[in-house]
């Protein structure tokens, strides 16, 4: 083996604390420069024609964004990984390697847009898709069929924190030869890496932890095997969703920082989970690392901690729901998540208000249902904000 080698090993060992700071991240060779440039290039100069440094058009490669697709392969434990400019940039290129005629199998509670791709977009290409309750291992293999090539599988899943088994849910899938893809944006490599499980592709929001700072929108792909990542990189190519170097240049700066701020995104989490579940004001806390969660003992196994997300279900109505998220002085109302910042939304009167009313109330979306992001601040400052707002809704 040579020296090369033995350095890559050395370098797969490291935990994923030094992997965030340091995996794909060299100084420049020629300056010292310690960060990655953001190399605001679209093509390279070749000496021959056909004769080139690796890199020949940066909608192909750019070395910024390859700095960010190896750190990302490290962060999740696979080989090669690729950046986009969304999530659903992310999402679209996974459903590009399916065909018409092709089947998919997917969450009934997935992300919004994840949802209305499937729909809205990919229906009227002949891939059709069944939404089904992934808790319920029987009912995934009943709705897989012989043109079943991708089951969808998000954990834990928005906004009731369901969490779903990947373990079992990789072997369903490969039963029917199918793939599996788990969305990863709400645990991040930190806490889940879904690889390890056995799934075939993660698909992340860089939007939201890696990024972490509610400044950039991106997104990424990242997988175990060299050929289904060329499969990937055709299409990456071909249909042209990638990021530009200052973007990639962002969430690079934000996955370094990810295993801190996670740390701190958890505690919080936990700390204000298990106060809300005590409080006269709320029915009803969606924690996972709270012990009254459907599948606490599952988190606990497959995640190395609990996330940022909550939802609760306030004791009041739409309007009271409506007030509490508007009073609020430290968690600011938005959608999106997974930044420093603490946010709060109502998902009967935003995220989920496409729903018809009847057939939310029956997914456990109710009007007094409040989700929050939980930040980085202290949690005496959330609490104290939470309560005033209370005050103001519930007087
Ligand atoms: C935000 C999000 C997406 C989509 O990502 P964008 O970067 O907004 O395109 C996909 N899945 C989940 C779980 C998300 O939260």
């Amino acid at each position: 083996m040579s020296d090369d080698a033995d350095a890559e090993d050395a370098t797969d060992e490291r935990r994923i604390e030094t992997r965030a700071i340091h995996a794909g991240q060299e100084p420049d060779e020629e300056t010292g420069a310690l960060m990655t440039p953001i190399y605001a290039n679209s093509t390279y100069k070749q000496s021959a024609p056909g004769e080139h440094t690796g890199y020949e058009y940066s909608r192909t490669g750019n070395p910024t964004r390859t700095d960010l697709e190896e750190n990302l392969a490290a962060l999740e434990n696979g080989s090669h990984a690729r950046a986009f400019s969304s999530g659903m940039g992310a999402i679209n290129t996974v459903l590009n390697l399916l065909e018409a005629g092709d089947h998919v199998v997917a969450g009934d509670d997935v992300y919004g847009g994840t949802h209305r791709i499937l729909t809205q977009v990919y229906e009227q290409y002949d891939l059709e898709t069944s939404f089904v309750d992934t808790t319920d291992h029987e009912a995934v293999a009943d709705a897989m069929g012989e043109n079943t090539e991708l089951l969808w599988v998000e954990t834990p899943t928005n906004p009731l924190m369901n969490v779903n088994d990947i373990g079992a849910l990789a072997d369903i899938a490969h039963e029917h030869d199918a793939l599996c893809a788990v969305d990863n944006t709400f645990a991040t490599p930190y806490l889940q890496r879904p690889l390890e499980h056995g799934a075939d592709i993660v698909s992340q929001s860089l939007t939201k932890y890696l990024g972490g700072h509610s400044d950039t929108v991106g997104g990424a792909l990242i997988v175990d095997d060299a050929e289904l990542d060329d499969e990937i990189g055709f299409y990456q190519n071909s249909v042209g969703a990638t990021p530009g170097p200052f973007d990639s240049f962002l969430v690079l700066r934000g996955t370094k920082t990810l295993p801190v701020r996670m740390d701190r995104h958890c505690e919080n989490a936990s700390e204000l989970a298990e106060w809300l579940e005590g409080h006269d004001a709320v029915d009803r806390v969606y924690y996972p690392g709270l012990e009254s969660h459907p599948q606490h003992e599952l988190a606990a196994e497959q995640m190395d901690d609990f996330g940022g997300m909550l939802s609760f279900e306030l004791d009041g109505t739409l309007e009271e729901g409506s007030t509490v998220v508007s009073e609020t002085e430290v968690f600011t109302l938005a959608e999106s998540l997974g930044g420093v910042e603490s946010l709060i939304e109502q998902p009967a009167a935003m995220t989920h208000a496409a729903i018809p009313r009847e057939e939310r109330l029956a997914a456990g979306l109710t009007d007094g249902l409040i989700r929050v992001s939980v930040g980085v601040e202290h949690v005496d400052d959330l609490k104290a904000d939470l309560q005033q707002a209370f005050d103001e809704a519930l007087d």
